[in-house]
C-alpha cells in the first residue's frame, strides 16, 4: 500500500487541515512554504492523468474549500500537481501542493 493511503487509513499520523468523505488534505511533513498543505483523493489515482473527471471536479471544489480555510486567498498561492518521473513525482498518489507563505525549506518545481 502507498505512503498516502496508509495516511488515508490512518496508519500514518498527519495534520489534517480539512476532510470528507472524497478528500483529505493535511500538512506536507517537510514543508518549501509557511503554507505547505497537500490534497489527495481518500481512493488511489496514481497522478492527475487517470483522476476520472467528475471525481476531479469534486476535488477541485474541495480544493477551493481548503484555500479559503487557509485564507490564502487574497496574497496569492501556488497550486502544482507533479505528474510521473519528469514531472518529479516522488508519491505515486495524486496530490496537489498547496504554497504560499514565505519560503521555509527547499523549494519546489
Ligand atoms: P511529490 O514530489 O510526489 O510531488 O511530493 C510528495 C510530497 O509528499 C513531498 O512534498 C513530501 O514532503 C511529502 N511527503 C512524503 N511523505 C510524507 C508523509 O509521510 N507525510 C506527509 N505529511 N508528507 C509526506
Ligand atoms: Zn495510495
Amino acid at each position: 500500500m502507498c505512503i498516502f493511503c496508509k495516511i488515508v487509513k490512518g496508519e500514518i499520523p498527519n495534520q489534517t487541515v480539512l476532510e470528507d468523505e472524497d478528500f483529505l488534505a493535511f500538512n506536507d511533513i517537510n514543508p518549501a512554504r509557511k503554507v505547505h498543505v497537500l490534497v489527495i483523493p481518500k481512493e488511489h489515482y496514481d497522478s492527475f492523468d487517470v483522476i476520472p473527471p467528475k471525481l476531479m471536479a469534486k476535488m477541485t471544489e474541495f480544493i477551493h474549500k481548503v484555500v479559503s480555510k487557509l485564507n490564502i486567498k487574497e496574497d496569492g498561492y501556488r497550486l502544482i500537481t507533479n505528474i510521473g518521473e519528469h514531472g518529479g513525482q516522488e508519491v505515486a498518489h495524486l496530490h496537489f501542493h498547496i504554497l504560499a507563505g514565505e519560503y521555509v525549506g527547499r523549494l519546489v518545481g
